[in-house]
């Protein structure tokens, strides 16, 4: 069920579960400030999930609330995450599902990472 990106923060949503270890997941970096892992049902050939380590609900709750810091060590993971997997020369499509709308699923926020295969202009 999509979720409603103005709700509070529940730390027992799956992502958060994941940041604590108490669920496994396939991971591929992680730092001060994001965690990166692969998606349990790939759109891609390669569909990586980034998410920030703090308690943010939604790319608006995100933008509102995380410091300078938050916000650059996240954006500059997420970019990291790209370069180091390859995906910088043929190209990756970011997406982050914030709200009812768009069909956000899980309350905690995080960045898909499409890679893998030419990915068709996107859709609204
Ligand atoms: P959303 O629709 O919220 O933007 O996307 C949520 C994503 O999380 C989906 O692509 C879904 O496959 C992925 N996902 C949900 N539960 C798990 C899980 O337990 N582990 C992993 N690795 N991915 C998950």
């Amino acid at each position: 069920m999509p979720i409603d990106a103005t709700q509070s923060y529940d730390d027992q949503n799956v992502f958060a579960k994941i940041l604590r270890g108490e669920i496994p997941s396939r991971r591929i970096f992680e730092d001060e400030f994001a965690l990166a892992f692969h998606d349990i049902n790939p759109q891609a050939p390669h569909h990586v999930l980034v998410i920030p380590k703090g308690a943010y609900v939604s790319w608006d709750d995100f933008s509102a609330r995380a410091s300078e810091a938050e916000i650059a060590g996240f954006v500059r993971a997420v970019g990291k995450v790209a370069r180091e997997a390859g995906f910088v020369a043929p190209g990756y499509r970011l997406l982050a599902n914030t709200g009812l709308d768009a069909h956000q699923e899980v309350p905690h926020l995080h960045v898909h990472i499409f890679a893998g295969k030419p990915l068709g202009p996107m859709l609204a």
